[in-house]
């Protein structure tokens, strides 16, 4: 869903998508909501905005997924991408805000979404905080079953001994 600047006069929209895969381990099967405020100072395009959505994420650890809710509020500036060619007296007030550039007259919902979504996606979850993970030679998730493995390694210490003999 694109937004035309050269209309734009202070607009605001909800914008609701189905399921959307982010990354190879992360995904929103519910989608996401978007809200948005956008209006213009001269050539300069101004975006207030929340979003809302729940991410599937796979622990770390085990593999499990992982449900992740996130709602978060965002402002973004919009300037022509010829005020950063021009180099011309750029000045910008607020700290918090993210500055972007456009080259064509439109914005995109998708994209923009997408951008906000891929800021909020933590790094690495883990299902809880002692998650076992998985054995690491049978494959076996240590969270819900455990197994002979560890038993049957040798001690590091044992083995370096075990060397020496021979
Ligand atoms: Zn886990
Ligand atoms: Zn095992």
């Amino acid at each position: 869903m694109r937004i035309d600047l050269a209309q734009l006069e202070d607009t605001r929209l909800t914008y609701a998508a189905t399921a959307l895969e982010l990354e190879a381990d992360a995904s929103l099967p519910e989608g996401y909501e978007i809200s948005l405020r956008l209006f213009k100072k001269g050539s300069e395009v101004h975006v207030h905005g929340s979003i809302k959505a729940v991410f599937r994420i796979s622990c770390v650890r085990c593999l499990t997924a992982v449900e992740f809710a996130v709602n978060n509020n965002f402002r973004l500036l919009y300037l022509p991408i010829d005020n950063l060619r021009a180099d011309s007296e750029l000045v910008l007030h607020e700290d918090d805000l993210n500055v972007s550039f456009y080259s064509e007259m439109f914005i995109d919902i998708e994209e923009l979404a997408t951008e906000q979504l891929r800021l909020l996606l933590p790094m690495s979850i883990r299902c809880s905080e002692s998650c076992k993970g998985l054995c690491q030679s049978c494959g076996k998730n240590l969270n819900l079953e455990s197994c002979e493995c560890t038993s049957k390694e040798i001690d590091p210490r044992w083995q370096a001994l075990l060397k020496f003999k021979r």
